[in-house]
């Protein structure tokens, strides 16, 4: 075989690896990113309109509104 094919090989694979560790790398960092969003709890005040988020895990129970103290429950999308 011709060296200059060999060398192909290699340019093309090596650029082909280089891609996929780029990709692997922003499809984790953007999981990252969705997982701390997803943690934040968004509420809509039905009584004066406040749009609020917490950090919290349970929320069945409702969380209160900072403004006016109605309890309101999650939105959910
Ligand atoms: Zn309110």
């Amino acid at each position: 075989m011709h060296p200059f094919t060999w060398f192909l090989i290699l340019y093309t694979g090596s650029a082909l690896l280089l891609i996929a560790g780029v990709w692997f790398y922003y499809e984790k960092r953007e999981k990252r990113v969705f997982d701390i969003r997803r943690k934040r709890r968004i509420f809509h005040c039905v009584k004066c309109g406040e749009l609020y988020s917490i950090r919290k895990k349970d929320v069945s129970d409702g969380q209160q509104c900072p403004k006016c103290g109605y309890n309101n429950f999650e939105l959910s999308f």
